[in-house]
């Protein structure tokens, strides 16, 4: 739905309209996508976002309310620093057992190539990490809590080589998820 509306601010008119992604107003001068604001065209398609400055809930250059869109949440929520490897075997856990069943605990920000993975509780870890070229070539460490109250959570094991099915196995028998 578009619909335009023409505000009288710092004595220039601009005109608004309504994003079909987040349904927030926003100038459209300041948008280089016709029906999407700075901040969705920029998620969705690349396109140069706003550095926004908000006051009173709405950002002063593009008028956008900081709404966003079930979907674009969840993009933001994948939008880790990860290579592509990596966010494709989250993608393949959190579809195959649910995003609540699988979360994602990410101390190793600098690297691209390993992600960290947990279940509801927290209580177990898994490390997975991509170092080679390979496909079908992972390496895992699972952690289970600790028995102690010196160490937050306790090794128990390192894998490597593993294929995804193998990768899989272990990881979902670690965080006590059922096939
Ligand atoms: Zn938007
Ligand atoms: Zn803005």
């Amino acid at each position: 739905m578009t619909f335009f509306i023409t505000l009288k601010m710092e004595n220039q008119l601009r005109n608004i309209t309504s994003c079909d992604e987040c349904n927030s107003d926003y100038y459209t001068d300041i948008s280089q996508m016709t029906n999407l604001c700075p901040e969705c065209s920029y998620i969705l398609y690349g396109y140069q976002n706003c550095k926004h400055d908000f006051e009173n809930g709405r950002c002063r250059k593009c008028f956008w309310n900081g709404n966003m869109s079930n979907y674009i949440q969840n993009l933001k929520d994948k939008n880790l620093n990860k290579s592509k490897k990596i966010l494709s075997i989250i993608d393949f856990f959190q579809t195959k057992y649910g995003t609540t069943n699988i979360l994602i605990i990410d101390h190793w920000d600098s690297d691209k190539e390993a992600i960290g993975l947990t279940e509801k509780s927290k209580q177990f870890l898994a490390y997975i990490s991509t170092i080679s070229d390979r496909d079908n070539d992972y390496f895992l460490a699972l952690e289970n809590p600790s028995v102690d109250n010196e160490l937050v959570h306790s090794p128990i094991g390192e894998f490597y080589n593993l294929s995804l099915s193998e990768l899989e196995d272990k990881l979902i028998k670690h965080l006590k998820l059922a096939h």
